[in-house]
Order: structure tokens, then sequence, then C-alpha cells
């Protein structure tokens, strides 16, 4: 039993504070899109952080590219990331990450945190991640008061575009993991506390097929049909599909067309891939990119590809197997048994480990139905990540755990 555990008491009782604020945020709409909500998020998110006592540091982001509905290449401004940082100079040093957006739209439905019955939260963003996100800081709060914290380095990093892939965030997320030691992401456990261990990679592309618009009633053969195009696109794309063991492309969305007395000039399929190792993800990659070149689509019809891998596998390595011991032993020592299982899914997490930092990214509240109308957090686990994260750090703080880039990768 670890000699740590004593110094957890100042999480007992936090449970009630962090459900009210969890209800408080959940209310504030945060989709990606947006900003204004996002920057509400971060205002409040700034407001805790910085009782931690870190410095704080907001940085705005680069537009990013992306295709519009129109088919045209555009940017899209992303909110902002916020950084608090704790003894700059130390040599050890943690990496905490999570994301202020969600996946729900401004004029989504859901909008509203209820707490049922069940012992459950139910409301956007309480699982996926604002509920991570509380965990997190309560962990650092313990944390700070430790006593253990005074030679550890603290990189909190908060993204507002982690639920658009981190297009615009994840350069600057990967230059601060670069240079820590260890690091927690604060998505969701599963419900029975598992957390997520291997992930797949994946990738987003846009392809805009374009043909020529005619009036489908008077002039229909000198048109050229771009969802026809498009259809034969999906087709040869889909026709990827089991080629390759546990590497999939979803068609995603589709959308071409004005009215039904003209010929489409233009159609867009939006796809995502999935794939668990660099090989399988370089193989879908340039399957897409050879099926879209050499395709034929229809006379007089074009088709332009757009878009990359985004997230690289994130295997399990020596490293990261030893961090997840370390969360293991903690959860031994506080009676919360923790497993892990490969995944499909990914997150920042994937970047970070691209950057080589050692990454457990599951650290968050216990939920379900994420990205969904469903979604919950199980409110008896609040306490519990809470004290599995500052258990976690405690051992690395310590000495009691061993820092995972100290074992041979
Ligand atoms: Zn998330």
């Amino acid at each position: 039993m670890s000699s740590l555990l004593g110094l957890l008491d100042p999480i007992t009782g936090t449970r009630d504070k962090l459900l009210e604020t969890l209800i408080a945020w959940s209310d504030i709409n945060s989709g990606s899109g947006n900003i204004e909500g996002v920057e509400k998020i971060a205002t409040l998110a700034t407001g805790r952080f910085s009782e931690l006592g870190y410095d704080v540091q907001r940085i705005e982001t680069e537009p990013v590219a992306m295709i519009g509905p129109d088919g045209q290449e555009g940017t899209i401004q992303r909110g902002p990331i916020l950084h608090f940082t704790a003894r700059p100079n130390a040599t050890r040093r943690i990496m905490l990450a999570g994301h202020l957006d969600t996946v729900f739209p401004v004029n989504d439905s859901f909008q509203k945190a209820v707490i049922r019955k069940d012992g459950t939260l139910h409301g956007p963003g309480t699982a996926d991640m604002k509920g991570g996100l509380l965990v997190m800081a309560q962990a650092l709060a313990c944390f700070e008061q430790s006593g253990l914290a005074d030679d550890i380095g603290i990189d909190v990093v908060l993204n507002s575009d982690e639920e658009v892939a981190s297009y615009a965030s994840s350069p600057y997320m990967e230059k601060v993991a670069a240079h820590c030691d260890a690091g927690f992401v604060f998505e969701p456990s599963m419900p029975d506390g598992s957390l997520a261990g291997a992930r797949a990679g994946s990738g987003n592309y846009d392809v805009v097929v374009t043909g020529r618009a005619a009036h489908a009633g008077r002039e229909f053969d000198k048109g050229r049909n771009a969802i026809a195009g498009a259809a034969r696109v999906v087709g040869a794309l889909n026709a990827l599909n089991g080629q390759r063991d546990a590497v999939t492309l979803n068609i995603g969305l589709i959308a071409g067309g004005t009215a039904l007395n003209v010929v489409p000039e233009r159609a867009i399929v939006r796809l995502n891939v999935r794939a668990r190792t660099p090989d399988d993800l370089a193989w879908v990659d340039s399957a897409i990119r050879e099926t879209i070149t050499s395709g034929d689509f229809g006379a007089d019809i074009t088709a332009q590809l757009h878009g990359r891998i985004h997230r690289p596998a994130k295997p399990m390595t020596p490293q990261l197997e030893s961090l997840f011991e370390t969360v293991r032993s903690a959860g031994g020592d506080l009676g919360v048994p923790v497993r892990w299982a490969a995944t499909g899914g990914c997150c920042d997490g994937n970047n970070l480990a691209r950057a080589g930092l050692p990454t457990v990214d599951t650290m968050g509240v216990r939920g379900a139905f994420i990205h969904s109308h469903d979604e919950y957090a199980v409110i008896d686990s609040f306490e519990e990540r809470t004290r599995l994260t500052a258990l976690s750090l405690l051992k690395l703080a310590s000495g009691e755990a061993v820092w995972p880039k100290d074992i041979a990768s």
C-alpha cells in the first residue's frame, strides 16, 4: 500500500462542488464551431486553473484550410489554446491535456445537464470532456498541496478544436509534448473504468467532383452530372474496404447539386479512414490517392482530392506500458481496478504520442454515449478519477513509480 495515500485527503468531499461546476459548464454550448461559447469555457477554465497559481498563456490559433460546402478551398478560424505552466525550469515535466470544445453545435437540441436518479449526470460534454477538465484541475490542486511538486514541471494545455481533428492546435501541442516526460489526457474512461490502450490512427479526406451544369430539359446532353461522378467515386473508394485487415474507410458525407432541373456541376464526398499501424495508414493514404488520380468517374468529370492522415496510430510501447502500470498501481492502492484495451477511436493522445510522449489518454470521468444525446458522466467517478490522477502524479514525483522515458523504448 502506498504511503502517499494520506496526501489524497484534500480530494474527499470535492464531489458536490465539481458536480455543480460541471453542470454550469455543460450548460454553456462550446461546439467547436461556436467560438463565442468556446471562449466562455476558456474564460472559466482560465479562472479554474489560475487558482492553482499557474502562469497562463493564451495562444491564438492560425486559420486552417477547409473545403467548404461549395467545394471551394477556404479557411476556418478555431478557438484559442490555453497553456498553464508551473515551474518552467524543472527538468522533469508532466503534460496534462484536454479540450474545451464539444461536438454539439450551437443550435443542437442537446444543451442542458440533468442529474438522473441512477447517479449519472446527463448532458453535453459532461463526459467528453468538461468533467475530465475539472478532474484534472482538482487532481492538480491536490498535487500542488502535497509537498512533492517542487521539482516537477507542469504543462496543462487545453485546445478548442479536438472534436474537429485538432488541425489548428496540434503543432503547438506536439511542441509542448516533446519537452515532457509523461502525458495524461482527460478523455472519459468507459463506464466500468477501462482505459483506451493502443489507438488507431485516422485521416479525413474530401473529394470535390466537378462536372458541367446544364438545363435538365433543354440541354441535358451538354451537362456532365457531378453527382453521378461522385457516386462512381464513392464506389471506387468504398471498394478499398476489406482489402487490408483492420483498415476501414467510412464515406461519411456526400453533398451536391442545386435544383432538380439543373444537371449538377459539383458534388463533394467526405470520408474518414482508420488503421492501426503506420504501414496500414500509409497504405490507405496512397490507395486513396491512386484511386482518385487514376480513376475514371465519367467523361469530362474531374475529381480533386484534399486531406491527409491527421492522427497517427498510437501503438503500445514499453514506455507507454510503463505509464499504464503506474496508473494501474495507483488504482490498486485505491481499490479501483484499472484495465485497458485497444480501440479504433483516436484523440489528441495520438498526436502527443507522435511527439514521443508516453501518454495515458482516458484519465477523465467514467461515462458513455459520448457524441450523442445520451452522453452521461458517472457522478461517483468524480472523486475516484481525481484520486487516480493525483496518485499517479504523486507516484512519479516521489520516485515510487519509474518515469516512462527512463524505460528503453
Ligand atoms: Zn473528447
